[in-house]
């Protein structure tokens, strides 16, 4: 049998949200509702995700020794992510420091602080501590890029099935695509990395092409409400979204992405795979928050089953 286990490499932040009627202008300071001190990190939500959705999951990250780095790691732990692959070096955890008004509109600045140390050689120790016991490797772009692209090397001559969510989309070099399985980009990510403007399917499938010539195998590209397209080399398939009222998408993507890593380590076929992270996303919208708004097993089974293919 093959290992059901999911490895995550990538960003543990504490993030700190502050809640207010609106947003002060520069120089300003306007009282707020709220203060929420909670996980986050795409790396982590990805990680709490796959945990989550039933496979054991390791999280390949940095923390710093301070009272942010305790908050991650008892939030991690609660789900059930093992921490053994967590270093903890410095003092300084990573923190995103987040602002939101009544409607919903955001300003973030994410200070990587401790995720900046993780490098290729605890990468490469965790996927030898680990790789018997996984099947599947989940990166994003919350880490130096270099580590990233490390990270698919070494775990594509493991063995593992990499998949990539490249977010925040920044350039990266052409070497990373032959060893990257899945690709998992938003309509802006995919627009950023591949400078075809995501507008419709015809669109997205040109993007979805520009990750196969690159050496790609599997490229799935998500719509949001709209759904995912997904593209390999032998078949092209459009899924629609399951229908929720949405209250808060942020870590659509990130629910999308770990119960899609999860549900692939499982051995499940990749259609079943990609309806299973579909309704992940989908039900990460109708609550509010990251890492707190990710749905468990149980959630998913049930969005799945009562809704007609
Ligand atoms: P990201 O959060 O990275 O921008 P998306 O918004 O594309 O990613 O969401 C990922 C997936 O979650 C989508 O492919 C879709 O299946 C699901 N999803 C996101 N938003 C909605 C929504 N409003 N209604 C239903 N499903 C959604």
């Amino acid at each position: 049998m093959k290992p059901e286990g999911v490895i995550v490499v990538g960003s543990i932040t504490t993030d700190v949200t502050a809640f207010s009627r609106r947003l002060p202008h520069r120089g300003e300071t306007v009282l707020g509702d709220d203060v929420t001190l909670v996980l986050g990190g795409k790396g982590a939500n990805q990680a709490v995700a796959a945990a989550r959705a039933g496979a054991p999951t390791w999280l390949v990250g940095c923390v710093g020794k301070d009272p942010f780095g305790e908050i991650a790691l008892s939030a991690l732990r609660s789900h059930g992510v093992a921490l053994t692959e967590i270093r903890p070096v410095g003092d300084r955890t990573g923190v995103a420091h987040i602002r939101v008004d009544t409607s919903g509109e955001n300003d973030i600045v994410m200070a990587p602080l401790a995720n900046s140390d993780l490098n290729a050689d605890m990468v490469d120790e965790s996927i030898r501590a680990v790789r018997d016991k996984a099947g599947v490797l989940l990166l994003q772009l919350e880490i130096r890029t270099e580590v990233a692209c490390h990270a698919a090397e070494a775990a594509a001559r493991a063995g593992l099935t990499v998949v990539l969510d490249p977010a925040p989309a920044q350039p990266l070099p052409d070497r990373i695509w032959p060893h990257v399985t899945v690709v998992t980009p938003n309509e802006s990510e995919a627009g950023a990395l591949t400078g075809v403007e995501v507008v419709d399917d015809e669109s997205a499938k040109r993007a979805a092409a520009w990750f196969l010539d690159r050496g790609v195998r599997h490229a799935l590209i998500t719509l949001g409400a709209a759904g995912a397209l997904s593209v390999t080399a032998e078949r092209t398939r459009r899924f629609p979204a399951y229908p929720v009222v949405p209250v808060d998408t942020t870590a659509a993507g990130d629910a999308f992405t770990g119960f899609l890593g999860a549900a692939l380590a499982a051995g499940l076929d990749t259609g079943t795979a990609i309806s299973r992270a579909m309704a992940a996303g989908a039900l990460a919208t109708t609550r509010p928050g990251a890492s707190p708004s990710i749905p468990d097993r149980k959630a998913v089974d049930e969005l799945v089953s009562s809704t007609p293919p």
